[in-house]
């Protein structure tokens, strides 16, 4: 099997363009080493790259990705757990000032959650990571509260990256700088279709468009 056509010439491309016009600044990382200000905790899914959606050079942000842009809660016991590792790292060794929880709209991990279909191999790793969605679900209520499944998906979408926002809280390293005013945690929303970016008011409990346009505020609750 050979390595996909498109890959190589996606990287001739960058060698050509990108990486000549940023150069220096590659080469500044390499010697200096990586310093961003900024983790971004984003969705696998093919169609929110961070990167992408803020225009960010390299060496800017520091991301992660798993399905649905989860964070397990702290749970110290000795399982390797990628999630933890990449956090411990942002806020102990990056010294990052901002944590970004980002999700989307039609998340197919959020959709996987409300169809609870069947395994889709005997280990179940999709239905088994899922179940972090359990308390963002009871907090919107059941699928009849909702006009309508869409609807449910939307505010379930919303819902769990603000439970991400209270999961994050739960590690230690993260809530001592949190409560130091040296660590800042958002959750914000990127719509696929419109390319709408909405962030999280956490006085208002609203996503609020950060274009400002009023057909982008969003309730968190029905
Ligand atoms: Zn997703």
């Amino acid at each position: 099997m050979s390595f996909p056509e498109r890959l190589i010439k996606g990287y001739r491309a960058f060698l050509s363009s990108r990486f000549t016009a940023e150069q220096s600044r590659y080469r500044e990382l390499a010697e200096g080493g990586q310093s961003p200000e900024i983790m971004v905790i984003g969705c696998c899914d093919s169609r929110v790259s961070p990167e992408v959606i803020f225009d960010a050079h390299p060496g800017e942000l520091f991301v992660m990705r798993n399905v649905a842009n989860l964070v397990p809660p702290y749970t110290p016991d000795g399982a390797q757990r990628a999630v933890s590792a990449a956090l411990e790292f942002a806020v102990q060794a990056l010294k990052v000032k901002h944590i970004v929880v980002l999700g989307h709209a039609r998340c197919g991990g959020i959709r996987a959650f409300a169809d609870r279909g069947e395994p889709l191999s005997p280990g179940d790793f999709i239905g088994k990571w899922m179940e972090l969605l359990t308390p963002a679900a009871a907090s919107i209520g059941p699928l009849r509260n909702h006009s309508n499944f869409a609807d449910y998906l939307n505010h379930l979408e919303h819902a769990s990256a603000i439970k991400t926002l209270d999961n994050l809280m739960t590690f230690p390293c993260v809530r001592i700088l949190v409560e130091r005013n040296r660590l800042h945690l958002h959750a914000a929303f990127f719509d696929v279709a419109t390319g709408l970016l909405s962030v999280f008011d956490p006085e208002m409990k609203i996503f609020a468009s950060v274009a400002g346009a009023e057909s982008g505020r969003r309730k968190l609750k029905p």
